[in-house]
């Protein structure tokens, strides 16, 4: 491998995200079929890293911190100034990489093309959880590629905004504590006073909180009619946690087992462990930036 140089890729994406592209890399050619999807995923954190990481938000954390307390997310992201986001967000979607799929290309030109206050209302649409009709109807796209492009935007900037507000030990939250997105992914790992502890990782601010090993994150179930577990053995750090009551699943990323495994990024790169739930009749608590 020749390292290096003045184009070196590493030096191509913010500090805090690192160790997600060089495990991408790896992941890149150890699973040669994920290829095309990596790739693309490595060249949105490039993007995210050139447009959305120079986002100067630490001026809005007051403005989003919930007022208050008890088992509320800490932060309310639908009071983000995201009118102030209409043109950064347009430069994202211009330039939206030439690998991207067709559907995100149409997308991201809808979105660069429009009114100001369609990216507004896209974006707003994403933080409250409303319906993409609206959006979708405007900009003539399937809603989809419109929640990728409004998410891969948004999400450094949650993530930047969550590991700026206060953490605290709060009730076991079936979602995020920071936020309230779902959990994207599960993670194991032994600490020095607990083995195997269990972490839920948001699917928006990537923040990760401690969650019950045996319980179902969508519907609270644990025990016989709780999670059951499958695992592929060409992946024996991962296994699908699928829930016998709700049939709502997610991958849990054992660290124990590999270490330099990096949970979001395992999840992406493992589509045929999705395909394998969906053909079980399972659906994802939360499917990932790519949509998987
Ligand atoms: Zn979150
Ligand atoms: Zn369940």
């Amino acid at each position: 491998m020749i390292l290096g140089g003045p184009r070196s890729r590493r030096s191509n994406v913010d500090p805090r995200w690192i160790l997600r592209a060089r495990r991408a890399r790896t992941l890149l050619a150890d699973r040669p079929h994920t290829a095309a999807l990596l790739q693309f995923y490595l060249s949105i954190l490039e993007l995210q890293t050139a447009v959305c990481a120079p986002i100067d938000v630490s001026h809005w954390v007051t403005t989003v911190e919930s007022p208050g307390g008890g088992d509320a997310p800490r932060l309310q992201l639908e009071r983000l100034p995201v009118n102030e986001f209409s043109v950064t967000f347009s430069t994202f979607c211009r330039e939206m990489p030439e690998t991207a799929p067709a559907p995100v290309t149409h997308a991201a030109g809808a979105i660069a093309g429009a009114r100001a206050e369609t990216r507004v209302d896209l974006l707003m649409t994403l933080l409250t959880g409303e319906e993409l009709a609206t959006p979708s109807g405007v900009l003539g796209c399937e809603p989809a590629p419109l929640v990728f492009l409004a998410r891969a935007f948004l999400s450094p900037v949650a993530e930047t905004l969550s590991a700026l507000a206060p953490t605290g030990a709060a009730a076991p939250a079936a979602v995020c504590p920071q936020c309230g997105w779902p959990p994207q992914v599960s993670r194991l790992e032994d600490e020095s006073h607990t083995q195997g502890v269990r972490r839920l990782v948001c699917a928006l601010c990537a923040a990760a909180w401690i969650f019950p090993r045996g319980v179902c994150p969508a519907c609270g179930v644990s025990g016989e009619e709780g999670l059951e577990f499958h695992v592929d053995e060409a992946l024996p750090h991962l296994r699908v946690e699928a829930c016998k009551t709700c049939r709502h699943y997610l991958k849990s990323v054992d660290l124990r087992v590999l270490g330099l495994a990096e949970p979001l990024v395992d999840d992406l790169a493992t589509p045929e462990l999705d395909l394998w739930a969906t053909e079980q009749g399972l659906e994802k608590i939360a499917p990932n930036l790519l949509g998987l």
